[in-house]
This record gives structure tokens, C-alpha cells and sequence, in this order.
């Protein structure tokens, strides 16, 4: 397809080509539509991304569903990222993140459950919170805890999370090398640093003695998205496998 740009900067140059052409796709990316309300019914973590595609350059947009309840505790850490995220507020009730906002956050940023009582029931939250995956070398993110009682560092987890096919890109960072569907890069992160924040070394703060509270995993679900693409994985291993044996 081609777009006629007609503009007065054009018209004073009249030797530079009138149209210009928008390359078609590539084939590797195919259109994807999806309801966030429907996908997110489904979801089984927080920061699960709704499309099938996390390389360099990729836009990824990734559900979260927050809500209220008496056994509900989110507790708190901080994010940060150093590609930007754009947060949407797809409809939310009783929490600080208005429905229909949308939000650039800061590079690094606090995180819980954006409700202003986590144990309310009918308090919601659902937004998404988009990426964009970098094309160029040093994508990196870290996970912070600070002490609730004197509010320094107890765990500051950093890592490299550049994507397929950025120049540093590690194939096991954070799966296998033969991986179909990859592990998405924050929900590694988060399990590896829930592992580190519950351990009793990091818990008890050095700076003040502190007993810090054992974050619960559970709300989130880093764990089970990390599991259930691990599964996958080798289930599509074990019927390629078997369908090598039976073809043989
Ligand atoms: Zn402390």
C-alpha cells in the first residue's frame, strides 16, 4: 500500500518523491485481536501478556487483575524497568487507579494492589501495562523490598531481561534453549525474587532487626505462569517425540 503525504514542507520540495510506502508485514508478527475482559477472565497471573509476542521491538501489552478480599495481601515492592511502561485502567472500583486512566510510570516505580482496601470485597482493578521490548543491547529490570519498619533496602534483584533477538539475548536465561513458548522475562524475575525476599537472611533486616511480613505469591501467580509455560513446553516436546516414534 502507499500513503500520499501531502504537506506544505512537500510542496517547497518538490523533488522529494510524493509518496512514500509503508512496508508490508513481515509474515513473523500475524494481526492479533483479543477482549481484555475475555482474556483477562482467564488469566492465571498478574502481568501476563495477552498477545504471543515478547521479541525486540514488540509492543507487549500484559493484563493484570487486582482485586479485593479478607484473605487478599499484596503486599509491596518497587519496579524497575529500563524500557517504558504505559499503565491502562480498563475499568476499576474502589481503587487508586481511576477507570479509563492512563498512565505513564516512572522508570522505577512502587507496586501492590492498587486498591485502597486490599481486603474489601468488590474492589477491583483491571488494567493492562504495556512494553516495548528493546531492539538495542542492555535491557535490564530489578525487583526492590525495602524494610517496613526503617524503609531501606532489604533486596534489590537485577537482572538482564533482554529479548529474543536483541544482541544480548541469553536463550536460558530464563527457560530451556529448545523452549516453544518462551518464559516472559518479569514473571521469572518476580518468582526469583519472592524466593530471595521470603528467605529468612533477607527478611530480617540487617539495617534494624526488623521481621519483615512473608510476601504471598499467591495474588500474583508469578509461579504458576512460570510452571504452566514450563508444562507446555514439555508437553509439546512429548507429543512431537511421540509422533518421531510412531512416524519412524
Ligand atoms: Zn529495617
Amino acid at each position: 500500500m502507499s500513503i500520499v503525504v501531502d504537506s506544505p514542507v512537500q510542496a517547497a520540495l518538490p523533488e522529494i518523491a510524493p509518496t512514500r510506502h509503508v512496508q508490508p508485514p513481515t509474515g513473523e508478527r500475524e494481526p492479533l485481536k483479543v477482549s481484555v475482559y475475555e482474556r483477562m477472565s482467564k488469566s492465571n497471573a498478574q502481568l501476563m501478556p495477552i498477545f504471543p509476542y515478547d521479541e525486540a521491538g514488540a509492543m507487549v501489552p500484559c493484563g493484570a487483575m487486582l482485586y479485593g478480599g479478607a484473605d487478599r495481601s499484596h503486599g509491596h515492592f518497587f519496579h524497575w524497568n529500563t524500557v517504558s511502561e504505559l499503565l491502562v485502567a480498563w475499568g476499576s472500583s474502589d481503587a487508586m487507579i481511576a477507570t479509563g486512566s492512563l498512565m505513564a510510570t516512572q522508570p522505577f516505580h512502587g507496586v501492590n494492589s492498587f486498591l485502597r482496601d486490599e481486603k474489601k470485597e468488590g474492589a477491583f482493578a483491571l488494567v493492562t501495562i504495556t512494553q516495548r521490548q528493546s531492539g538495542e543491547a542492555g535491557q535490564r529490570e530489578a525487583l526492590t523490598a525495602k524494610c517496613e519498619s526503617c524503609k531501606k533496602d532489604i533486596l534489590k534483584f537485577e537482572y538482564d531481561s533482554a529479548p529474543f533477538g536483541a544482541p544480548d539475548f541469553n536463550p536460558t536465561a530464563f527457560g530451556d534453549a529448545d523452549d516453544v513458548f518462551r518464559q516472559f522475562s518479569t514473571q521469572w524475575g518476580g518468582t526469583e525474587f519472592v524466593k530471595q525476599r521470603n528467605s529468612d537472611e533477607v527478611r530480617v533486616c540487617q539495617h534494624c532487626g526488623h521481621e519483615n511480613y512473608l510476601f504471598d505469591l499467591k495474588p500474583w501467580g508469578w509461579d504458576r505462569l512460570v510452571n504452566q509455560t514450563k508444562v507446555s513446553n514439555a508437553a509439546f516436546h512429548a507429543l512431537t517425540n511421540s509422533a518421531k516414534e510412531v512416524l519412524r
